[in-house]
């Protein structure tokens, strides 16, 4: 992680000086993204700068730069820390003001980013992970991909003491997401995920499965599901930049429940990386 980025200018991370009362150190106050790069390429990176503008603008939080210099910027970032299978993280904060809860309009974003080489999880794949399922403790705004990330860490805590891979979240018992994925179940040859409303974040990988698996044959169900129809389904798995499509084959917790690597799971599997090997040659 040599070289990062620090609003518009690509140095090194010893050169970084943050402000103590930058409103992310503050507030938790900021948005991120994170990109994927396969063989050398970046996948997505018009959907990821996408939704990074509409948190920005969900939140009134003011780029320094428009999202051309960013763009070329983070493929910069790319070429200078030689990363060939790995991921760019770029986050944006409120930036620097005196600290007090009301924001004023007029500060610009304060950027960071960096850029690394991370293993996309293999075995995981293959084999799937247990979850647990638990309570969405979070706030009513997570289609913001903020870097306010409190219910989900804490989640994500809960999972790894239970010997999980990932936290699965219910309000009321009706299934939201992952702690930091998307969350899919398989009946018959139906696809059923959460809409894309309040309540989740509107996973890019999510939405490249939802095409694919239409294109496949397989229809979709965008409404939301109980943790009955769970217990029922066939396959579950899970959707995100850094675990792609990833089987569910335990659940404990709030109930509990064992699923097969399915067939269908498989197909959208092989479906994805072929999506992945035709935009990224
Ligand atoms: N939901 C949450 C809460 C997440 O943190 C993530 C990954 N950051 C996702 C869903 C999946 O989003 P994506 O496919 O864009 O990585």
């Amino acid at each position: 992680m040599s070289y990062v980025l620090f609003n518009d200018q690509i140095t090194k991370r010893e050169h970084v000086n943050i402000d103590m009362e930058d409103r992310g150190y503050n507030f938790g106050d900021g948005i991120y993204e994170v990109i994927p790069i396969y063989e050398g390429n970046t996948f997505a990176m018009e959907e990821h700068l996408q939704r990074f503008l509409e948190s920005a603008s969900k939140l009134e939080i003011k780029l320094p730069y428009d999202k051309t210099v960013l763009e070329q910027q983070l493929n910069e970032l790319k070429i200078k820390n030689k990363v060939i299978n790995g991921i760019i993280y770029i986050q944006m904060t409120r930036g620097v003001s005196p600290r007090a809860h009301l924001y004023e309009r007029n500060v610009e974003g304060l950027i960071t980013g960096f850029c690394r080489e991370m293993a996309f999880p293999t075995e995981q794949k293959l084999a799937g992970v247990s979850v647990l399922l638990t309570e969405d403790i979070r706030w009513l705004r997570c289609d913001i991909k903020s870097i306010n990330l409190l219910g989900n860490i804490m989640a994500k805590r809960k999972a790894t003491d239970n010997d999980c891979h990932e936290a699965i979240m219910h309000r009321n018992g009706i299934l939201t997401e992952g702690s930091s994925s998307n969350l899919f179940i398989v009946k018959g040859k139906q696809l059923q995920t959460h809409p894309p409303t309040n309540l989740i974040l509107n996973g890019i990988t999510r939405q490249i499965v939802i095409k694919l698996a239409k294109e496949n044959g397989f229809t979709v169900n965008e409404e939301a599901f109980s943790m009955q129809q769970l217990l029922e389904a066939d396959e579950a798995f899970i959707t995100s930049t850094t675990q792609e499509i990833t089987p569910i084959t335990k659940i404990i917790g709030d109930i509990n429940a064992t699923f097969p690597v399915g067939t269908i799971t498989k197909e959208l599997q092989h479906a994805f990386k072929a999506f992945i090997d035709k935009e990224t040659k």
